[in-house]
C-alpha cells in the first residue's frame, strides 16, 4: 500500500460536458494531450471518452453525441479508502467518494508497483511441451513468443483447447517452419495476414506476427502492421480473448481486465466502436455470451446500438455473414446464440421476417431430431428469416433456391388442413411430406402439426418396406415398375399399422392372392 498516492492529491481529471460537440472534444484532446476525457452531465460522471474512439467516429463520418461513445469504466481492485477502476485503454482511474474526484493515471506506474495481481498459470501436459518448444525456438531466433486469445481463456476456465494461437515479435515464417518441424506437423495454410496455420496431431496452431490494425471503413477487412503486444491484444474482439500467456514464466499478460471479466462472467468489447469496425464480432458475442453464460457490459450494449444505428451489419459480405452462422451451428446450443441475436435486434436488422421465440424453438428442435447438417441449418435460418430473394442472398443462397422453396411452401400450405385430417391414412401423409426438403418441413412448423412432423422425423420417414426388389424377384415376381409399387404398398401397410416388421412376406402373399397391386 505504501506506493499508493492519495487520490485527492492527484487533482481532477480533464472533463467535458456531454453536450459538447465532437470537434470541441477533439480540440480538448489536442490541447490537453490526454488520451481520456471524462464526460459529465449536470455534475455527474457518465463515462470516459477515448481519443481513439472519437477520432475514429469522426474518420468514419459518424454523427454521434459524446455520451453515445463514452465508455463505462469497469471496476478493478478495491483498496482501503479507494477503488481502482480500469479502462480498457490501459489508463486507470481512482475513484474517491464522489465521481468528481476521479483521477486518471497512466498504466505503467500502477502495474509496476504491483497494484494489480499478477496471475500465473501452471502449464501441464501437451501445452507444457508446446511451451518448451516455443521457448527453445524463440531463444534460437532471438524473438519473443506468447500464447494468445482463446487458448489462454480456456486454460483459465480449465477447458480443453485444440486451436492454439501464438504471436511472435519477428521472423514469423522461420518460426512457423521450425515449430512445424519440431512438432512433426505441417504448415497447411498461409493467410492473407501472413499467419501460418500448422496442423500437428489433434492440434491446429496459428502463428502470427504481433500486429496492430486499423479499419479504413466500417466492416472492411483491417489494414495491418507489426506492432507491440499491447496493441495486438487491443485489436481483439473481447477482453476475455485479449489475454496473452508467456510460455517462459507462465504469467498472464492482461492489459484490459480480461481475467477479472472471465471470473465475473462479463463480455466486454475493447472499445465502443468495436462492432462498427467489425460487425462479425456481434455474432462472436452471441457465441461466447451463450457458451460461457456471460453478461454484456454497458459499453458492449452501446457498441451494439451504434452498429445498428449506423447500419454496419448490412455492409458485411454474404460470405462473411454465412461463415458466422456456420460457426454458430458448431456451438453446442446454437439456438441460444440465435435467440441472443434476436434479442439484440440483429436478425431484424438483416432480415424482414421476425419469427417469435416459440417458432425458433420448435423449428430448431425439429432440426435436431431430423439431424440436419450445417448447410441445411443455414437454409432453415434463411427460410425462417428471409422475406425476399435479396435477403436469401445475404446468406449466399440463390434466387432460384428462394423461388423453389416458395413454390414448395405453397404446396405444403395448400395441404395443411388435409394433413390434419385424421381420416387420411398416415402413409399418404408421409408419402406426401417426404418429398420436401427437411429444412423446409422444419420451417413450416408454423402451419404444420409439430407432433406429426416429429413422428415423421423420429419414425415414419425411417420405416422401410423390409424387403428389397431383389427379395421380390427371388419370390418369383417379374422385374419392372411394378416392384416399386409393391414395395410402396408394403411400406404403407407398415406406416398404417396393418403389419409389423417380419410380417411382410405373409402380407405380400395374401395381397398377391387378392390380385395385388391393382
Ligand atoms: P473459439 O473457441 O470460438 O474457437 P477462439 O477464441 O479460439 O474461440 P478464433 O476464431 O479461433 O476464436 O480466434 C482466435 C482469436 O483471434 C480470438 O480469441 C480473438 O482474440 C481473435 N479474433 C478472432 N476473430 C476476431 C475478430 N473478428 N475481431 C477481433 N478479434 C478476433
Amino acid at each position: 500500500m505504501k506506493n499508493i498516492i492519495p487520490a485527492a492529491s492527484l487533482g481532477l481529471p480533464i472533463s467535458i460536458e456531454k453536450k459538447a460537440s465532437m470537434d470541441e472534444a477533439l480540440e480538448l484532446f489536442s490541447l490537453s494531450g490526454e488520451e481520456i476525457l471524462i464526460v459529465m452531465a449536470d455534475g455527474e460522471y457518465i463515462g470516459a471518452l477515448s481519443r481513439r474512439s472519437l477520432f475514429n467516429a469522426k474518420r468514419y463520418g459518424l454523427k454521434v453525441n459524446l455520451s453515445e461513445i463514452a465508455e463505462e469504466i469497469p471496476s478493478g481492485e478495491t483498496f482501503p479508502g479507494l477503488e481502482v477502476l480500469r479502462n480498457p485503454l490501459g489508463a486507470f482511474l481512482v475513484l474517491k467518494e464522489t465521481p468528481k474526484s476521479l483521477i486518471t493515471l497512466k498504466e505503467g506506474p500502477l502495474l509496476q508497483e504491483g497494484l494489480f495481481k499478477k496471475e500465473t498459470v501452471k502449464l501441464k501436459g501437451e501445452l507444457k511441451t508446446f511451451a518448451q518448444i516455443l521457448c527453445e525456438i524463440s531463444s534460437e531466433l532471438g524473438v519473443s513468443a506468447y500464447f494468445v486469445g482463446g487458448v489462454v481463456r480456456d486454460l483459465i476456465l480449465n477447458r480443453p483447447c485444440f486451436d492454439i494461437d501464438v504471436v511472435i515479435t519477428r521472423k514469423v515464417q522461420k518460426f512457423a517452419e521450425k515449430f512445424a518441424r519440431a512438432l512433426q506437423g505441417e504448415i497447411i495454410k498461409k493467410s492473407l495476414f501472413g499467419t501460418f496455420k500448422i496442423k500437428a496431431g489433434a492440434y491446429i496452431f496459428d502463428i502470427a506476427q504481433m500486429r496492430w490494425e486499423y479499419y479504413e471503413a466500417p466492416a472492411r477487412l483491417p489494414r495491418i502492421a507489426p506492432g507491440p503486444l499491447r496493441l495486438d491484444l487491443f485489436r481483439r474482439d473481447f477482453t476475455v480473448n485479449a489475454l496473452a500467456l508467456c510460455p517462459v514464466t507462465g504469467q498472464i499478460v492482461d492489459f484490459y481486465g480480461g481475467v477479472a471479466d472471465i471470473f465475473s462472467q462479463k463480455l466486454r468489447v475493447l472499445h465502443v466502436l468495436s462492432f462498427i469496425d467489425d460487425p462479425t464480432r456481434i455474432f462472436r458475442a452471441a457465441r461466447y455470451a451463450t457458451r460461457f453464460n456471460l453478461e454484456l457490459t454497458k459499453t458492449t450494449l452501446r457498441a451494439i446500438d451504434l452498429a445498428l444505428k449506423f447500419e454496419t451489419l448490412n455492409l458485411l459480405t454474404p460470405a462473411r455473414l454465412r461463415n458466422e452462422f456456420l460457426r454458430i451451428f458448431e456451438e453446442k446450443e446454437p439456438l441460444k446464440a440465435i435467440l441472443f441475436l434476436k434479442k439484440h435486434r440483429i436478425l431484424k436488422k438483416l432480415f424482414s421476417l421476425d419469427p417469435d421465440e416459440t417458432l425458433f424453438k420448435k423449428a430448431f428442435h425439429l432440426a435436431e431430431v431430423a439431424g440436419l447438417g450445417e448447410r441445411a441449418e443455414i437454409e432453415l435460418v434463411a427460410l425462417l428469416l428471409a422475406g425476399s430473394p435479396e435477403e436469401f442472398a445475404k446468406l449466399e443462397l440463390s434466387t432460384k433456391k428462394f423461388e423453389s422453396y416458395q413454390r414448395q411452401r405453397k404446396s405444403l400450405e395448400e395441404k395443411a388442413s388435409w394433413l390434419l385430417d385424421p381420416a387420411i391414412p398416415v402413409s399418404e401423409k408421409v408419402f406426401f411430406l417426404e418429398k420436401f426438403p427437411k429444412e423446409l418441413l422444419c420451417a413450416s412448423v408454423s402451419f404444420l402439426d409439430e407432433d406429426f412432423l416429429l413422428r415423421c422425423f423420429k419414425h415414419y420417414f425411417k420405416v422401410s418396406p423390409g424387403l428389397s426388389g431383389k427379395d421380390l424377384k427371388r419370390l418369383g415376381l417379374n422385374s419392372g415398375p411394378i416392384l416399386g409399387k409393391i414395395l410402396k404398398k408394403i411400406r404403407a401397410a407398415k406406416l398404417d399399422g396393418q403389419i409389423k416388421d417380419g410380417e411382410e412376406i405373409t402380407f405380400l402373399e395374401k395381397e398377391l392372392k387378392n390380385g395385388f397391386p391393382s
